[in-house]
Parts: structure tokens; C-alpha cells; sequence
């Protein structure tokens, strides 16, 4: 494993203060309800904004839509906008990891297809990966695609699947044989095609941003077939790498860190120790996530060390949810008139999700030790 550290360039540097100028215009505070990080809401009128400005699909290829720029620019906005925590949720997953999913593995046709649609913002992916019984064991995945004529049939249940009830399309990861780990296949599947129900599951803040996928005979065209039958594993995997390197694994709570701390830094005395404790363990993960986003640039995959970041940073921001809620004076109130206690409030129920969703942190420990002996 390595991170080898790394700093912002003068040009990225200017487009941090850019997006900064940018935000400070379109997202006043006040003017939008205030999100945990990847999980701020769902308004796909900031998501057509912000690729209008060419801040999604930042790294997919100028011909299709995209803007040939890098993995450490796109880190550099995505920054921008957690920090205060932007309406992101409506684009997130796809300019995360399906746009580049699909430049990387898609046809000809489904890159013309998609990518336009991921950059411009009028498209939102979900990921089908989870099932009843698949979470951390996730090659026993049982939802089936079997061969028709013309295409796919698909039968099964995937759950836990984020925004799936507001997405255009879902990437589901099928099995297309028993073979554990080359008997999986990706596919494409729009949100809307008949056979496939989408049931909301009420999360414990009372969002619907879960979901379960029910597929009864569902017909999809091969020309959705994302990869090669049997490559489903090995590209999951590489989207992992996007998943879990990324800034949006510690800024979770920023946008309340950020308000703590100005309001501290207004106070005799303060808690300057633990302050200083928590930004030097963001500055190790900013400089960590960083480093990983270099190396997706570089061509590589830094599996073990994007789990490694997901592992100390999700930690990190359930500390940082425990210290805001032990110094806020009383218990935050959900029902509260400041919007930084609501919003809060919401973290105290939801941080928990943060060491499970992408990977538990049981699973992630393997993945890193495994990773380490490899390369020892
Ligand atoms: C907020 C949130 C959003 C999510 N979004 C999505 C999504 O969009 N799409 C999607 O597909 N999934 C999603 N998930 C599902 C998530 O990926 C799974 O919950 C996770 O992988 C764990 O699987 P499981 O829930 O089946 O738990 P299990 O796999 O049943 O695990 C239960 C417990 O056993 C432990 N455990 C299991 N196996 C081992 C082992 N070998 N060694 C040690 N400990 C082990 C686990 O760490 C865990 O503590 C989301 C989950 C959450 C909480």
C-alpha cells in the first residue's frame, strides 16, 4: 500500500475558488435544507445547475459529454459542495462511480447512451448490489439474469438500495451463472421497466431514500449488459475504489463541524484540544483521499487503500457526531428552529449507517489485511 502525499496545484487551486464563487451565489445558506455530506437532498434543478457548469461527469471524455479533466479536480469540487452541504443527492452515485463505470466498461452505444445524460445531470444511478441475504457476502448475490432471446430475464429482490425511487436507472449486479465471483454480470436497468417495483423502507429520520428493487420477469435488451457476462465482480470492485476513497467517507458532518468550530473560536477558552484533534485527523484523511484520487488519475485502482480511508474516516466522523452532540448543551432537537441542530439531530440517527453502508467495517478490516499481505 501506498498514499503518497501530494498537494493541490496553482490551476486546482483556482478552481477551488471558483467553485467557491460559484456556490457562494447559487447556494446562499438558507436557501436549501442542509445535508450530511453524499447524503444531502435530492434536487435535480442544482443537478442540472452544476453540470451546466461542467462540475459533474468531470472526468468522462469530452465526446461524450464529459470534460476530460481529472479525478483530483472533480475531489476538488465535490469538496466545495460537502462542505456545505449541497443538494447533491440526485447525481452523486452516477458521477461518482457509474459514469466512470460505464467510460471504462460500457459500449460504444451505452457510453453515447448514458454519459451525456450522468454529465448534464439529468440522470441519477442507484446501485442494485445488496440482497436480503448478500450484504458483506456479496458474491452470493442470488438475483438472477438468465439469457432469452434478445436479451436478459431477471427474477430476485435487491434492498438497501439508496434513491433508487428517484433514480433513472439502476446498475444491479446479476448472477449469470454459479460460478461464486465470475458468474456475476452488471447491468444497466431504467428505473421505469415493467416487472420492476420499487418499494420505498422508511429510514430511521423518516427519509424514504431506501429502497427494495422486486424484479418479476424483467425483460432487459443486451445492448444493457454493462461488460463482459462474468466481469460483474472485477468491476465492482473497481468502482469500490471510488466509493470508498473519496472525500464524501469523512465530510459527512462538515458543514456542522464547520459551524462548531466558528462558534468556538468566538469563545474564551473553547475546546481548542479537541478541535485541534479533529482537523488534524481531516487533514490526514483530505490528504489520504487525495492521494488516492492521484492514483485513479495515474490508472491504477487503490482498492486496499480506499478501504483504508473508509474505515479510519467513517470512525472519525461518528467521534465527531459524539463530541458536537456532548458540547451542543442538550440533546439536539429534531424539531428544533436552527437548522444546524436538526440537521444534528438527523446525524445522531443516521451515523451508525456510516461503518456499514459501502462496506462494513468488519469486512473492510479484511479487505485491508488482505490487501496488505499481498503486498507485503
Ligand atoms: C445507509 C445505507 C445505505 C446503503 N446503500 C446501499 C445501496 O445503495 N446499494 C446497495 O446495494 N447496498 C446498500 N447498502 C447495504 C450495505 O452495503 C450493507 O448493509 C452492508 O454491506 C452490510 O450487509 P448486511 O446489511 O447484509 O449485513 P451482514 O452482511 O449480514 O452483516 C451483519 C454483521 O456481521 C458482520 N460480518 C458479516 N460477515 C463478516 C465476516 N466475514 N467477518 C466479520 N464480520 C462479518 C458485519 O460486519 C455486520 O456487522 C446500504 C446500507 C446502509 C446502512
Amino acid at each position: 500500500m501506498r498514499l503518497t502525499a501530494t498537494e493541490l496545484s496553482p490551476a486546482e487551486r483556482a478552481l477551488k475558488q471558483e467553485v467557491r464563487e460559484w456556490l457562494d451565489e447559487r447556494l446562499p445558506e438558507g436557501s436549501y435544507p442542509l445535508g450530511l455530506g453524499m447524503g444531502g437532498a435530492v434536487d435535480p434543478e442544482f443537478s442540472r445547475d452544476l453540470g451546466a457548469q461542467g462540475w459533474i461527469g468531470m472526468s468522462l471524455p469530452s465526446e461524450y459529454g464529459g470534460h476530460g479533466r481529472t479525478a483530483v479536480d472533480r475531489l476538488v469540487v465535490v469538496e466545495e459542495l460537502l462542505a456545505r452541504g449541497a443538494p447533491v443527492g440526485y447525481h452523486w452515485i452516477a458521477d461518482r462511480q457509474f459514469g466512470p463505470g460505464i467510460a471504462a466498461n460500457g459500449t460504444e452505444w451505452q457510453k453515447e447512451t448514458f454519459l451525456p445524460g450522468i454529465a448534464s445531470g439529468e440522470y441519477s444511478f442507484s446501485i442494485g448490489m445488496s440482497e436480503p441475504d448478500s450484504g458483506s457476502d456479496l458474491a452470493s448475490v442470488r438475483t438472477r439474469a438468465e439469457q432469452v432471446d434478445g436479451g436478459w430475464r431477471i427474477n430476485g429482490t435487491k434492498i438497501w438500495t439508496t434513491g433508487a425511487y428517484t433514480a433513472t436507472h439502476i446498475v444491479a449486479l446479476l448472477r449469470t451463472s454459479e460460478d461464486r465471483h465470475r458468474g456475476m454480470t452488471q447491468f444497466i436497468i431504467d428505473r421505469h421497466t415493467p416487472g420492476l417495483t420499487v418499494s420505498p423502507i422508511e429510514f430511521i429520520d423518516g427519509t424514504k431514500d431506501f429502497c427494495e428493487l422486486s424484479f418479476v420477469d424483467v425483460f432487459v435488451p443486451d445492448d444493457r449488459r454493462l461488460g463482459e457476462v462474468g466481469a460483474g465482480w472485477s468491476q465492482n470492485t473497481g468502482e469500490l475504489a471510488l466509493e470508498r476513497g473519496g472525500v464524501d467517507r469523512w465530510m459527512s458532518v462538515m458543514a456542522l463541524l464547520d459551524r462548531w468550530v466558528r462558534q468556538e473560536a468566538q469563545r474564551p477558552g473553547g475546546h481548542a484540544a479537541e478541535l485541534g484533534a479533529l482537523t488534524a485527523r481531516a487533514w490526514a484523511f483530505r490528504g489520504m483521499s487525495l492521494a488516492v484520487a492521484r492514483m485513479v488519475d495515474a490508472g491504477q485502482y487503490p482498492v486496499t487503500e480506499a478501504a483504508l480511508i473508509k474505515e479510519m474516516a467513517t470512525r472519525f466522523e461518528q467521534d465527531c457526531t459524539d463530541l458536537m452532540v456532548r458540547r451542543w448543551g442538550r440533546t439536539p432537537r429534531p424539531d428544533s428552529d436552527d437548522p444546524y441542530e436538526r440537521l444534528l439531530a438527523t446525524a445522531v440517527q443516521v451515523a451508525p449507517a456510516w461503518t456499514i453502508r459501502g462496506g462494513t467495517n468488519e469486512i473492510l478490516r479484511s479487505v485491508i489485511s488482505k490487501g496488505l499481505r499481498k503486498n507485503a
